[in-house]
């Protein structure tokens, strides 16, 4: 069990908790060896494979087809024939389609959940409390707007727009392909979605929930592979590009569509302010500050990166910090109790290894609490950076992983200016007790999501994007569907 410690007059309290293992049990998902393209309600075989591998073991779990530009352009050819079918239903009919949808999901979430950790390193008690509701709850969402497009759009005629060719990141597998594939279906499109190449097993388990749903062949088709067979879809004959991922594809993706009149909207990166007031709860705002860059290992394109800490409460608030942070439990995803899970892969491991040694060799003071990292698969301590500056390459790259710097400020105005100096624009967070300095900062803060006293907080009905280089265009609530339509 566990020691108790005394402070001061105090009540004892717990000096550390040993928790025993709680594993969830990976039984309930079954994998197939190999899988091939979804197109056309069919199962297609690939003509390549590679190898997903599960980033806590690096244990092979299936492979996976590497689709070419001739099976994406079949894909497209194939969601335009059923376009003509699915644009034509009734709304209601096709909002009975995604209610199915989210209620299969809802009864298959365990499943899910089990798979998305497996295959993405993330925390179960995120998969399951947070990624499965959510996803259900996008198609839930969408399924009410289907039959209701002319009251949220009135007198301005919405129609669908055709073949909406989707590519979505390793962050969130199965919640991107929520919130890409849920909006185009209520607008009456349909869709060639592609997974990320390290997380795309619980994109192919839904083509089962899609078979389960009898959702007409076609509409929604899956194309498994890596950066080639994005550019592929890209440059397909499709009517719209969704895209989420780095800021620097997005601008490659952007580049690339200049001129051929297809749409295209960009959910890109971020570095976002966290930006804590000498008035706010304390104890809250540090549940905050850690929810919003260890959620999801920090790999979240909206995390609160860069903490902005009022330097009359600079000292308590990084020290509740690193005491907050050492309880922290690291490893693990498929552990009940695990809070910081797996990276989930090599490459990105890399990446914040550099940028953490950067931001070691430019000055900034590195803490790390005591914790076990497994030996085997893609592992990396929460981190927290005091002493930066805000050239540091840690204040201004995106590092996509659970490392934190801390910068100070004085007044409100210092605030908001050292938060937009950034080229970025996702998301902030502000934690303060005065709700007129929440609505002053809110207003000024160059950030399509201004989180106050909470952080990484989604909902469908609430609208998400960028400004500046985190892209553009919004996804979830009614905003949410106007890329997908055209209006007269
Ligand atoms: P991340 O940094 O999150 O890995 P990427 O932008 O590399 O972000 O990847 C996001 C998605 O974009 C993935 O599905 C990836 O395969 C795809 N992708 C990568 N390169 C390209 C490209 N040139 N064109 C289209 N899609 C791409």
């Amino acid at each position: 069990m566990t020691d108790l410690e005394r402070r001061g007059d105090r009540s004892p309290v717990p000096a550390g908790w040993t928790y025993a293992p709680a594993p969830e049990s990976t039984e309930i998902v079954s994998l197939q060896e190999r899988y091939g393209l979804f197109v056309g309600g069919e199962w297609l075989e690939g003509a390549e494979h590679y190898t997903t591998i599960s980033p806590r073991d690096e244990a092979p779990l299936a492979e996976v087809a590497q689709a070419g530009e001739a099976d994406v352009h079949h894909a497209v050819a194939v969601a335009r024939e059923a376009f003509s079918t699915w644009s034509a239903l009734a709304p209601s009919e096709r909002a009975k389609y995604l209610f199915r949808i989210a209620r299969i999901l809802a009864e298959r979430s365990r499943e899910f959940a089990v798979l998305e950790s497996l295959n993405g390193g993330k925390p179960i008690k995120e998969s399951r409390d947070v990624d499965l509701p959510l996803a259900a709850a996008h198609f839930f969402y969408y399924a009410g707007w289907a039959d209701k497009l002319e009251y949220a759009f009135p007198n301005q005629d919405p129609r669908p727009i055709g073949v909406a060719g989707q590519i979505i990141p390793w962050n969130f597998p199965l919640l991107m392909l929520a919130w890409k594939i849920a909006p185009a279906l209520a607008a009456g499109n349909t869709v060639v979605l592609k997974p990320a190449e390290t997380t795309p097993l619980t994109a192919l388990l839904f083509c089962d929930v899609l078979r389960q749903a009898e959702l007409p062949p076609g509409t929604v088709n899956i194309v498994t592979g890596d950066g080639r067979t994005g550019a592929a879809l890209v440059d397909a004959d499709i009517d719209k590009v969704a895209f989420t991922g780095s800021t620097e594809v997005g601008k490659a993706i952007q580049r690339r569509l200049a001129g051929t009149g297809k749409r295209v909207t960009l959910e890109l990166g971020g570095k976002a302010a966290n930006i804590v007031f000498d008035d706010c709860a304390l104890d809250q705002a540090v549940e905050g500050i850690v929810n919003g860059i260890y959620f999801n290992q920090g790999h979240v394109c909206c995390a609160g990166s860069r903490l902005f800490v009022q330097e009359s409460i600079y000292e308590p608030v990084v020290e509740k910090l690193k005491r907050r942070m050492a309880t922290l439990r690291v490893g693990d995803p498929l552990d009940k109790n695990t809070d910081v899970g797996a990276i989930n892969s090599r490459m990105q491991l890399d990446r914040i290894t550099e940028l953490v040694e950067a931001g070691q060799a430019e000055g900034a003071e590195i803490y790390q609490p005591p914790c076990r990292l497994p030996e085997r698969g893609y592992w990396f301590a929460p981190t927290v950076f005091t002493n930066v500056a805000q050239s540091y390459r840690i204040a201004q790259e995106e590092i996509f992983g659970p490392v934190l710097s801390v910068l100070t400020f004085r007044t409100p105005d210092e605030a908001v200016e050292k938060a937009n100096n950034t080229p970025y624009g996702l998301s902030a967070g502000i934690w303060t007790e005065k709700g007129s300095r929440i609505l002053w900062m809110a207003e000024r803060l160059r950030a399509g999501v201004v989180w106050a006293n909470t952080f990484n907080r989604f909902d469908p009905t609430s609208p998400f994007g960028g400004y500046k280089e985190s892209g553009f265009g919004r996804e979830g609530g009614r905003h949410g569907l106007e890329p997908y339509l055209s209006f007269s």
